[in-house]
């Protein structure tokens, strides 16, 4: 589990950001799934980032205006033993503070009478509107209540702060431990793959070869899959979100997987191969999937601090839309399909995205009119790809696809830190040549 000094650092570190202004961070509920039956609990991200604590309707205050050692409290769901013999031990409120570094800690249904005192004498509340249903009717009464004695005390928060600009600005820069973790994730996420493309022969299902990927996830001691796996065979990878994973995988198709492991403390890998499922590309198909892997390989190489996101993007984009250009499969100048965006039957998302905690992680791409800038510790994930589906129009004067491209579905992803120098590649244990991929 991770270490309880890494949580204190980063508390200190979002308290000092904080300024004079108090923070209210609820932890996710549990969601229904059918009648009394809930998901595994997952806990809210940003909750899990500064307190560790993995317990369903939890709420940390943060209070910078409060004398040292009363400035992290936290209420939690309290040990009952009728409640718990149910549905499993609960760490409360005692446990809170030993072990999870509470200045002071109390019964969560305390939280409406002790919330006015607690954030008296801030002169804002950080808190995120819209999200936390239980939790916001009475933080906005405490704050009107405050707006109310203004006039007579001259003392109150005056304005509502959502927590995202200091909290995801923090979470998208990577520490040390949490490099560690991504390490871990991507690593075990890339030997699923491997064992996956192992397997993988025409005749078995797609829910086969997901059951091996999200055992082999449990097995590491992950917690399991970081979103739906997505097992693909022929076809199906045109279709991006696939989660059917229901079909028999066909002789002559390729397989594209795209899996990652959740850790035990949330940390998120998110990889996508894709390969002949008999062991050969044909012609088309190695054609394309050469594309595609120059295009990633490409985007990899251009990352290094000062690049941004969508620097990433054009990268790949560029080298796709040369490759589509060079196989008759477009038409036209690459500038002027790339301004036309013309290539979007063929490639109709962005290149990567942020990866952490959440596998679409926080943190802002751009500020306004500015891109913002890569540096060390960020992990993004590149993903170009091509899919040659009959499901949107080939735009007017591009040429129409002859049918032997057709149900073609190529992705590759790999999960990338920023560091000083070259990137590294944390899924490179998952192979991705030509030569791998044949057998
Ligand atoms: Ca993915």
């Amino acid at each position: 589990m991770p270490n309880p000094n890494t949580f204190t650092a980063r508390r200190e570190r979002f308290i000092k950001q904080l300024g004079a202004n108090a923070a209210v961070l609820p932890a996710a509920s549990l969601v229904t799934h059918h009648a009394d039956c809930y998901y595994p609990f997952r806990q809210d991200s940003d909750f899990w980032y500064l307190t560790g604590f993995d317990e369903p309707d939890a709420v940390a205050l943060f209070l910078p205006h409060r004398p040292k050692g009363e400035q992290f409290v936290l209420f939690v769901l309290p040990k009952k033993s009728d409640e718990e013999v149910w549905n499993g031990v609960r760490i409360g409120v005692e446990g809170a503070q030993i072990d999870f570094g509470a200045d002071v800690a109390h019964p969560v249904e305390q939280l409406s009478e002790r919330l006015d005192e607690y954030l008296a004498g801030a002169s804002g509340i950080v808190f995120r509107i819209g999200k936390h249903p239980k939790v916001e009717p009475l933080v906005l009464q405490s704050w009107a209540k405050q707006l109310e004695r203004f006039p007579r005390t001259g003392f109150g928060a005056l304005s509502l702060i959502p927590p995202c600009p200091i909290l995801h600005e923090l979470r998208l820069r990577k520490d040390s431990e949490e490099i560690e973790r991504m390490r871990e994730a991507a690593q075990i996420s890339a030997q699923a793959h491997e064992l996956a493309r192992g397997v993988a022969r025409p005749g078995l299902n797609e829910s086969q070869i997901q059951a091996l990927i999200e055992k082999y996830f449990r097995d590491q001691g992950a917690r399991g899959p970081a979103y739906g796996s997505i097992v693909a065979g022929g076809d199906n990878a045109c279709v991006l979100h696939y989660t059917a994973n229901n079909s028999s995988l066909k002789d002559g198709d390729l397989l594209l997987i795209d899996a990652g492991c959740s850790l035990v403390d949330y940390y998120n890998g998110d990889i996508t191969r894709t390969f002949p499922i008999n062991g050969r590309f044909s012609g088309e198909q190695k054609a394309l999937y050469e594309i595609v892997l120059s295009a990633q390989k490409a985007a990899i190489n251009s990352i290094h601090p000062g690049q941004n996101a969508e620097g990433v993007h054009l990268t790949a984009l560029r080298v796709l839309v040369e490759g589509l250009l060079g196989l008759g499969l477009l038409r036209g100048s690459v500038d002027s399909l790339i301004e036309q965006e013309s290539y979007r039957h063929l490639y109709m998302h962005r290149t990567g995205h942020w990866l952490g905690l959440d596998v679409h992680d926080v943190g802002a791409y751009r500020l306004g009119e500015y891109e913002v800038s890569l540096e060390p510790g960020m992990v993004l994930t590149v993903e170009p790809g091509i899919y040659v589906s009959k499901r949107l129009p080939v735009p007017s004067g591009q040429p129409e696809i002859d049918e032997r491209w057709q149900g073609i579905g190529i992705r590759i992803e790999d999960d990338v830190l920023v560091t000083q120098k070259e990137s590294e590649v944390l899924s490179a244990e998952a192979l991705k040549s030509v030569e791998a991929m044949e057998h």
